[in-house]
Parts: structure tokens; C-alpha cells; sequence
């Protein structure tokens, strides 16, 4: 997979992709994550990314002429499956949209900051927008992270054990059940004895239990897509 990331602020998505399982991922070539700055294609006196927005009122507006570059230049080298605008707006972010994307070959994230891009790029270059909560960020690169890392890691190759990413909450519309690691007693807090029996079969059982309880209890919405 090959991830574009368009930004007008690069070193905010530095450090997401130079650690852990991220940086492991790039590191083997499962990944390939590209940080574009989008002030090299603001080919004006300061290259500069905003204006005014038209009508007034504060703030400003990213305009199209530098993303209208950018996005033709990368597009004239490879073919796109989404090019995708972060937008507090757009769909929300769940694990069945970064099941889908973990599909894809190249996908361009595109961050915007200030009030926002032109609202023509969002009509004639974006295929997607994508937004991972209902709250207002100042700019589209956290969120973008947020996205990159989700579909990373459910690459094949990237985390040691190919099963994990399936145990994990959301993938079957169960969340996880709770895990414990050593010591077995913390000043009197103990784990469950099953998970001490070496019985597979039993604890698998527990776990199945434990998932739909708090499933239930956590997430009942989760259930009714079963
Ligand atoms: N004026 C806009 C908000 C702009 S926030 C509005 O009211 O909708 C600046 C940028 O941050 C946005 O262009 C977007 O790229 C990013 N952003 C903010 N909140 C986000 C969210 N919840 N999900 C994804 N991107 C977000």
C-alpha cells in the first residue's frame, strides 16, 4: 500500500510514523507513507496555501491552486482508489471503513487546516471524506494519523501474529475481552483461575463469554449487526 499524505504542516505527522508497529511496518516495505508538503506546490510569490474566504468572515479558507497541482501531479504518476479529504463533516471513521481501505493500493489523505479546503476541491477532486468524531480538530493531520494507523496495522506482515488484528475489538462486532499479564496476584487482585487451567477450549469459551457480556453492556449497538 502507498499513503499520500497532503499537509501544509509535515512535521505534526512525523513522529506517528517513526515509532512501534508503524515504523516496524514501513521498515519491512508493507507500507509506503509519503508526507507531502503542499506549500512546494504553492507556486505564487509566498507560497502561501489560504486566503480570505469570499463573502468575509474570519478565518481562512486553503485554496485550490496549489491542491489542484499537487493532486494532478501525484495522479499523473499512479492511479488513486480514493483520494480523501479529512472532514469533521465526512463519513464516520469506524473498523468497516479501515477494513475496506486496508484493501487499497494508493490512497491520498488530504489535511486541511484553517476553515477548511476550497469547497471546489471537495467537489472535483475528492472521492471520499472522512471524519473520526464528531468534534472539530484544527487540522486534518491527527485525524490522518488516526486513519493511517488503523489501516496499517491490519496489513498482512505488520503485526507479528497474523490473527491479532482479528481479536481485536470492533472485528467481528464484538469488543476484546480482558487480558492480564503477570503476576497472577497484585496485593490480593487476582485474575481469573481459568485463565491459569491451560484448558484451550475453556478459555476460548471464557473469552467468547466475556466479549458478548461486555459487548452488551458496552456497545449493545454492535450486537444488532449481527
Ligand atoms: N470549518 C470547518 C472545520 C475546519 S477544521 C467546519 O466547521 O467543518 C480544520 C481541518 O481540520 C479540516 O479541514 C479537516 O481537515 C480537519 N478536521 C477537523 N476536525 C476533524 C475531524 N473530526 N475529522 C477529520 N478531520 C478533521
Amino acid at each position: 500500500m502507498r499513503l499520500d499524505i497532503i499537509t501544509v504542516h509535515p512535521p505534526l505527522l512525523e513522529s506517528p510514523f517513526s515509532h512501534s508497529i508503524l515504523k516496524r511496518a514501513i521498515d519491512k516495505g508493507l507500507v509506503e507513507v509519503n508526507v507531502i508538503n503542499l506549500r512546494d506546490y504553492a507556486h505564487n510569490k509566498h507560497r502561501s496555501v489560504d486566503d480570505y474566504a469570499y463573502g468575509g468572515g474570519a478565518g481562512m479558507v486553503m485554496m485550490i491552486e496549489p491542491i489542484a497541482v499537487c493532486i494532478d501531479e501525484l495522479k499523473s504518476q499512479r492511479s488513486y482508489d480514493e483520494i480523501i479529504y479529512m472532514s469533521p463533516d465526512g463519513e464516520l471513521f469506524d473498523q468497516s471503513l479501515a477494513n475496506q481501505l486496508s484493501l487499497k493500493k494508493n490512497l491520498i489523505l488530504l489535511c486541511g487546516h484553517y476553515k477548511g479546503v476550497d469547497e471546489r476541491v471537495r467537489e472535483h477532486f475528492i472521492t471520499r471524506e472522512i471524519s473520526i468524531g464528531n468534534y472539530v480538530l484544527s487540522g486534518g493531520e491527527l485525524a490522518a494519523a488516526v486513519v493511517a494507523d488503523a489501516v496499517i496495522r491490519l496489513l498482512p506482515g505488520v503485526l507479528g501474529d497474523e490473527t491479532s488484528a482479528l481479536s481485536d475489538s470492533f472485528q467481528d462486532n464484538f469488543i476484546a475481552p480482558p487480558v492480564y499479564t503477570r503476576p497472577a496476584d497484585f496485593k490480593g487482585w487476582k485474575i481469573p483461575d481459568i485463565l491459569l487451567s491451560g484448558h484451550e477450549a475453556n478459555i476460548a469459551q471464557w473469552r467468547y463469554d466475556q466479549s458478548l457480556a461486555r459487548t452488551k453492556v458496552r456497545r449493545p449497538e454492535l450486537l444488532k449487526k449481527h
